[in-house]
C-alpha cells in the first residue's frame, strides 16, 4: 500500500468518467493536441488553468511559475511561447495573475534572502516603478491587489515584446491580461491596466 494510492485511485475514477462521456477521448487526444490557448499562471495550487475556464486536456497549453512571471531571458518560458504558437499554432497567450499571489506580497516586504527572492526581484522592481501609483491605494491589501494587477499588465507587455510573439501578432495571434479572484472563483479582463503600462520597447521592435 503506497501512500499516494489515494490519487492513483483518484485518476482511474477521473479516467473512466471522462472515457464515458466522451468516448474515445484518449485515443483522439494521444495521436495529436491542437489547443488554441496559451495560458501563462502563477503556480499557486488554487488557480489551475484547466478547471477554473472550464477547458478539457488538450484545450489550453500551460506554463506557470511563482508570480506568472515572463522573464525577457527565461529560456523556460520563451521554449513554451515557441512550441505553443510554431508548433500548435496557438491563437490567444493568456496571461492570468491572480489577488493573493504570495509572490506579488513577498515583493512588498523587505527581503529575506532566500533562493525565492532572486525570482521575486523582478516583481520588486516593477513595485518600485509604479511606486506612486501602488501608494494611493488605501490598504496595505488593496496595494498587493494594485500590484498584482500592474504585474500582470507588464507580463504582457513582455509577451508582447518577445520576437517570438510580435512575429505572431502578424499573423492574427492576440496577447490578453487577465486575474483571478480566489475568493469568487472569477476572472477579469485587465485590458484597461495593460494599456495603461508603457508601450513597447522601441529597441525591441523587429523590423519589417
Ligand atoms: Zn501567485
Amino acid at each position: 500500500m503506497g501512500e499516494l494510492d489515494h490519487l492513483l485511485a483518484s485518476n482511474r475514477e477521473w479516467a473512466g468518467r471522462v472515457e464515458r462521456e466522451h468516448p474515445g477521448f484518449f485515443r483522439n487526444l494521444s495521436s495529436q493536441q491542437r489547443p488554441k490557448y496559451l495560458w501563462i499562471g502563477c503556480s499557486d495550487s488554487r488557480v489551475p488553468a484547466n478547471e477554473i475556464i472550464g477547458l478539457l486536456p488538450g484545450e489550453v497549453f500551460v506554463h506557470r511559475n511563482v508570480a506568472n512571471l515572463v522573464v525577457h531571458s527565461d529560456l523556460n518560458c520563451l521554449s513554451v511561447m515557441d512550441f505553443a504558437l510554431n508548433e500548435l499554432g496557438v491563437e490567444h497567450v493568456i496571461v492570468c495573475g491572480h489577488y493573493g499571489c504570495g509572490g506579488v506580497s513577498a515583493a512588498l516586504a523587505p527581503s529575506e534572502g532566500r533562493v525565492m527572492d532572486h525570482w521575486i526581484r523582478h516583481v520588486r522592481d516593477i513595485a518600485k516603478f509604479y511606486r506612486d501609483e501602488i501608494e494611493r491605494e488605501p490598504s496595505v491589501q488593496a496595494q498587493a491587489r494594485r500590484l498584482c494587477e500592474l504585474n500582470v499588465a507588464v507580463q504582457v507587455v513582455h509577451v508582447r515584446e518577445s520576437p517570438v510573439v510580435q512575429a505572431a501578432a502578424a499573423r492574427g495571434v492576440k496577447v490578453h491580461g487577465w486575474i483571478y479572484d480566489l475568493a469568487d472563483g472569477l476572472l477579469r479582463d485587465l485590458t484597461p491596466t495593460v494599456d495603461g503600462v508603457r508601450a513597447l520597447e522601441p529597441s525591441c521592435r523587429l523590423p519589417g
